[in-house]
Parts: C-alpha cells; structure tokens; sequence
C-alpha cells in the first residue's frame, strides 16, 4: 500500500504565499504544496499598483509587468486561481473552499490585508480603493481623463495616489481626518515638513476633517463644505483579511489579525500564518507587531516554511518599507515609540533629511528622506543592537556607522 504524500495547503497567492512556496521548495520540501488565491490574475507585486501602473497608459497589460517571476509548474507548485477559502476546520484538517475540501497536513496562511471602505460607500461607482489589479486598472482610466479626485486618507497609499494623480494631470484634493498626514505613522515634529510636499506638488491637502457623506459628483466634508469630484479614492488603512477562519480555533487578535507566535505558528496544529495577515511577538521591540509591508511579507515565509519542516527558527525582524511620494524615496526601518527619542540628522525643509529614534543609547529606528545611505548603515546598526553617539548621528556630514559606539 503506497503511503499518501504530504501536503502543504497555502491561503493566499499574494507575496507571503507565493514567497512561503519558493521557501518550501529551496529549504526542501519534496512532496506536494497547494497555493490557492481567490484573485483571477497570476500572482503579482502590489508596491506597483500605486506607482507606475497607474501611469501606464490605457494600451500596456499591467499584469505582465508586475507578475512575480516564479515558473509555478518548474517548481511542482499546484496554483489554483480565482479561488476562495470559506472555512478552516483544523480538528479534521480540511480547508473548506468553494470548490470543495481540501485536506492539509501543514497550512499556512497568508490572506493579507483588505481595505477598509468608508461607510455609507458600497457599490457607489465613483469610489475607488488600491488594494489590487483590477482596483488601479478600474483608476487608470480616472488618471487618463485627468478627472477631478478626492482622496479620502493622507497616509502612505493616498499620499501616492495623489502624486501619480497629479502626475497624469488630476486636480487633486486630499481630506484627512487627523490633524496632519501620516498621523498614525510618525508625530507631528516629523510630518510637518511633509505638508509642503502637497503644496509643491500643487495638491489641496485638508486634514482635521472627516468626511461625512458621498454623493454623485461630490464629498460632503463634517463642516457642511463641498468638494466636486468625479473620482474619490479612499486610502483610510486595511484590516487583516481572516473572517474565513472564523471558529476554526486560529485565534485572531482584536485588530483581526491571526496571533501567531515567534516561529508563526498560531493556536491550531500545524497551521501558520504570515504577511499582512498576521502578528508576531517581537522580543527586539517588545511588543506585538503587526506589519503592513513588503518587507515582512517577504522574510517571514522563510521562517515559516523552515519551522513547517520541522524547524524552530524565530521570526524577529528588523522591519523596512519604502514609500515613493511626491518626487521623494522615502525609507524606514525598525520600530519606534512616542517614548524614544528623536534625533533630526540634516534639515528637513530640504532636499534630502534623516529622522533618527533612540531608545536608551541604540538605535532604534530611522527614517530616511533620499538619503539611502543613511538607511542602509541604519538599518545595520539595528539589526545589531548598536549603541550610538547621539552627536555623531545627528551630524549629517558624517556616515551614520561612524557613531556606533
Ligand atoms: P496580499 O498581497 O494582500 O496577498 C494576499 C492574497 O490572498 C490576495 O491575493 C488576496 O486576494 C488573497 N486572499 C484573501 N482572502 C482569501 C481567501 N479567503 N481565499 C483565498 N485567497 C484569499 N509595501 C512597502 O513596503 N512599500 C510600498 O511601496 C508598498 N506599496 C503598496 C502599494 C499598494 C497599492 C498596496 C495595496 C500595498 C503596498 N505595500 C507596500 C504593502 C505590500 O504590498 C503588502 O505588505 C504585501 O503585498 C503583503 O503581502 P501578503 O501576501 O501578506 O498579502
């Protein structure tokens, strides 16, 4: 009687999926892995989709220029497309789909992140969210005919979208319900020098208004104020795509997200989870993260298919995304806290600047505004628990290594 071979079932074929197939196979997995996704497109990298896809013109396929390039079938990898998780029943091992049940011996999640919508806006034409392929293919004809938009959220995903907006020829206004943009991200002293870039860019920036109703060819702002607008696009933050596993015993945390542990196992046997979809202990920050970037989605699969063959590898990274706004490259890695302590490395009313975050003598975090270089030994210095000269880091003249103590 020939045994029945093992299968690894992945939910998700954005990043942490695809990248959790590859890591099975390089670390040496030979049985069979099953990736399902439910979006119809072959699997792609999302940064794009608030960049140059926007810009490309109604003739180019996008899809071709941003599909992650793996050989599916080289790889002995069972993609199945345009199909939906429904419920997980880890008593029994079977992943119910909506073609049917599949059993697993390992499963990892990786189901990312939704876009949270506004209320009130379902189904209404004019609203627009970037989460995916086909939501910028649904913008780019808004960018081709420089129709006017209204962006709803002034953090990383609108302050992009405004500027390939503006980019195509938009008028471009954006409300932000806090006081300033990128409020949940970095404090005030920080973003304050990020006003000016919609100002140069030529985009309304309104922020310490909500908004409180869309109608057809307008936002209706909490003050009674009217802005005309053929196209609103609301970039308010995602949410952790996990109502499928809803009484399955993975535990979700209260932002939605599945709690896994420091090897990304969560509460089920043999069930993992990574990217957007999931948090994580960190020992280095101490704190549980749950990271919304390319980054992690791209490093955790590693840990996670070394511990579903049976390793007992610790997920702790130091975390890194970048951002393209306004003409600026704009970097940061670790984690910081209001508690740490804050060291500007260059002036930030300029061209080129530093944002440094200190807690007790390391180095805890930075924030690099085109200064790559700065990010890389930073990001170094870290990864390595360094202890830094507080003069020597806020010296901008001086390579950041120089102050590692
Ligand atoms: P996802 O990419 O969301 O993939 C999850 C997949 O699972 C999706 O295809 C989803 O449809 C599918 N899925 C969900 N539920 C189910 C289900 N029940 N059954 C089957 N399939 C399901 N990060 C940066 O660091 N820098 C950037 O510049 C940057 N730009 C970005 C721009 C945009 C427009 C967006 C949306 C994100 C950007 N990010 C950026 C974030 C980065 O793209 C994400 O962190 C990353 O894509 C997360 O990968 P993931 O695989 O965890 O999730």
């Amino acid at each position: 009687m020939s045994e029945r071979s093992a299968v690894v079932v992945i939910v998700g074929a954005g990043m942490a999926g695809v990248q959790t197939a590859v890591a099975l196979r390089e670390l040496g997995w030979r049985d069979r892995i099953v990736l399902l996704g439910d979006e119809r497109h072959p699997p792609y990298d999302r940064p794009p989709l608030s960049k140059a896809v926007l810009l490309g013109g109604a003739d180019s396929a996008p899809v071709d220029n941003i599909r992650f390039d793996v050989d599916f079938d080289a790889l002995g990898v069972d993609l199945r497309l345009g199909l939906r998780a429904q419920a997980l029943r880890t008593a029994d091992r079977e992943l119910i789909t909506e073609a049917g049940t599949l059993r697993y011996d390992h499963l990892v999640v990786a189901t990312g992140a939704h876009p949270v919508a506004l209320p009130g806006t379902a189904g209404l034409p004019e609203v627009h969210l970037l989460r995916t392929l086909d939501d910028a293919a649904a913008l780019r004809p808004v960018l081709d005919a420089r129709q006017q938009v209204v962006v709803v959220g002034a953090g990383w995903i609108g302050a992009e979208f405004a500027t390939a907006a503006r980019q195509a020829g938009c008028e471009v206004t954006v409300v932000e319900a806090a006081d300033r943009p990128l409020a949940g991200a970095l404090p005030a002293v920080v973003t304050a020098h990020m006003r000016g870039w919609y100002e140069e860019a030529g985009v309304e920036l309104r922020t310490g208004i909500p908004v409180s109703l869309i109608e057809p060819g307008s936002v209706v702002l909490a003050d009674g104020s009217r802005l005309a607008a053929a196209a609103v696009v609301v970039g308010i933050g995602a949410r952790p795509a996990t109502g499928w596993l809803a009484g399955s015993g993975v535990r979700l945390g209260g932002d939605s997200a599945v709690l896994a542990d420091d090897r990304l196992r969560t509460t089920a046997p043999d069930v993992f989870a990574v990217g957007d979809c999931a948090s994580f202990p960190s020992a280095r920050y101490g704190e549980r993260m749950l990271i919304h970037h390319w980054d992690n989605a791209l490093q955790g699969p590693r840990t996670a298919a070394a511990n579903v063959l049976g390793g007992d590898e610790r997920y702790d990274p130091v975390p890194y995304f970048w951002s393209e706004q306004f003409g600026r490259f704009v970097q940061y890695a670790g984690h910081h806290t209001d508690d740490d302590t804050l060291l500007m490395r260059g002036d930030p009313s300029g061209a080129s600047w530093t944002v440094c975050w200190l807690r007790g003598e390391r180095l805890a975090a930075v924030l690099a505004v085109d200064r790559p270089r700065d990010l890389a030994q930073a990001r170094k210095l870290i990864t390595r628990s360094a202890s830094v000269d507080p003069a020597l880091v806020a010296d901008p003249g001086l390579p950041l290594t120089s102050a590692a103590r």
